[in-house]
């Protein structure tokens, strides 16, 4: 298997240097060149598998034996001995139709602990293989950040520093980040927005003498590697199901910012994993709902609201759709993109919406009906949603299966991490020990101003300093 860029203008390239890669070199997104089908019969075959055997199925399409099998083995093993769960993900039921699918049993809550325990072993993997140096820099609306530095603290050869915009992350996700006292992590805390974060971190990595000279890899979900682990738990929860209740295909709701988890859902659907209906919920930060009911993506003002991992106004993955959308057709994509760039937005016509419509469907969750929709689970199911989760169930309350049959809705945080809309509604929770123990630990953070030039001049001291440990 060979990876290309959706604007068609990067070599084919293998899986590590895909990995290590990030975002393509012409501004696209990676993707693989073809993806491989899994049949009918052999998906049968997985059902009573373990969550880490269908990681490694699935891979072993991908990784053009680049990685041993037991290397790879034990790179999945270790990956996920850290989760709290014993399945890994546990498949919760709620009632008939709707079951959950908790993604958020790794040690920071979250369900980007899945690609990213995976990723950051991988990093330390490939560091060693090859003998680099790996500098990880991301942006964060929270979880993310809390994800990629529990993956690689400690781990040699690698440093990692995360951006996060100051005070607009929850108490819990600024704590994880911010108590970790390992030298090879940096946390900046910067005066804006998440989609400030992200600039930042676009322009750095944009400015490729920059880039080259410091080693920098991205952890965020343009590195396609994450979207692939992600694609894994759509097998999983299909092979969880009875086959009566599977029969025709199954639904999912996906809690979506970045599209980078419901993609997943998209690519797992292309190789073979039947899925009639790909449910994204969003916050009132709509913009893909209007994409997906109205065919115009437009970002517009940002809100702030319950389900701050949801806060984004241009999701990076967007344009791997746009490439499938495109029947593959990189010079079309280019074309677009480059539309949206100069004009703000894309429109697409009634035909090309009804066939966006055939792939996704699509709900806005108020921040009214976020917290309405915990506390009737709360009440009803004595099951205690966070309010990124909630969105998923609420867009299934409304959307409900297509055709009947089981609905899957993918859980994304724990509650506890999200305390603060939790107590709105007047609900008190018992945290987890992991979560309360981080309330007394001191904090290492830096606040910068929105500047590109002062966060690259943190990073320089900080590689400098590191270098001549
Ligand atoms: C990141 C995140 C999301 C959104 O996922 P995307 O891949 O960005 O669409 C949803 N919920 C939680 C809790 C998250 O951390």
């Amino acid at each position: 298997m060979k990876y290309i860029s959706t604007r068609g203008k990067v070599a084919p390239i293998g899986f590590i240097d895909m990995f290590l890669m990030g975002l393509a070199e012409d501004g696209g997104l990676i993707v693989p060149e073809r993806i491989p089908t899994i049949g009918e019969q052999e998906l049968r075959a997985w059902s009573g598998l373990s969550f880490q055997e269908i990681m490694m199925k699935v891979f072993s399409y991908y990784t053009n034996d680049e990685i041993p099998e037991a290397d790879l083995r034990k790179l999945i093993e270790d990956s996920y001995a850290g989760f709290a769960s014993s399945d890994v993900l546990p498949l919760k039921r709620i009632n008939g139709s709707l079951s959950v699918m908790e993604l958020f049993h790794g040690p920071t809550f979250a369900f980007k602990d899945v690609a990213l325990q995976l990723m950051g072993n991988l990093y330390a993997y490939v560091a060693k293989k090859r003998n680099e140096v790996i500098n990880i820099l991301g942006a964060t609306s929270g979880d993310t950040g809390a994800s990629a530095i529990s993956s690689v603290r400690g781990k040699e050869g690698i440093q990692i520093c995360i951006l996060h915009p100051n005070g607009k992350v929850s108490r819990v996700q600024e704590l994880q980040m911010t108590t970790v006292q390992d030298d090879n992590v940096l946390n900046l805390s910067v005066n804006g927005n998440f989609d400030d974060c992200q600039q930042i971190i676009k322009e750095l990595f944009a400015d490729l003498p920059f880039k080259s000279k410091y080693h920098l890899r991205a952890i965020n979900s343009i590195n396609f590697a994450r979207i692939l682990a992600q694609s894994v738990y759509y097998f999983y929860a299909y092979t969880q199901l009875s086959e009566e209740e599977r029969a025709g295909g199954i639904n999912v709701s996906v809690p979506t910012g970045n599209f980078g988890n419901i993609f997943s859902g998209y690519l797992a659907k292309k190789m073979g994993v039947p899925i009639k209906q790909l449910l994204l919920a969003t916050n009132e930060n709509n913009i893909l709902e209007r994409f997906i009911r109205e065919g115009v993506y437009k970002p517009e003002g940002f809100r702030t609201t319950h389900s701050p991992s949801m806060d984004i106004q241009i999701a990076s993955n967007f344009e791997r759709y746009l490439y499938y959308f495109c029947g593959e057709d990189a010079a079309e994509v280019s074309a677009r993109m480059e539309r949206f760039k100069a004009e703000g937005q894309l429109t697409f016509t009634a035909e090309e919406t009804a066939r966006i419509q055939a792939d996704l469907s699509a709900y806005s969750v108020s921040n009214e009906e976020c917290l309405e929709t915990i506390r009737k689970y709360e009440a009803e199911h004595g099951y205690l949603l966070d309010p990124h989760s909630a969105c998923g169930v609420a867009a299934y309350d409304r959307a409900g299966a297509r055709d009947g049959g089981a609905f899957v809705s993918l859980a994304t945080a724990h509650p506890a991490k999200f305390d603060e809309a939790i107590r709105l509604i007047g609900i008190e929770q018992k945290f987890p020990e992991r979560i309360s123990e981080l309330f007394d630990k001191p904090q290492r953070q830096v606040v910068v101003d929105n500047a590109k030039e002062e966060v690259a001049a943190r990073l320089v001291d900080f590689y400098n300093i590191s270098d001549s440990h």
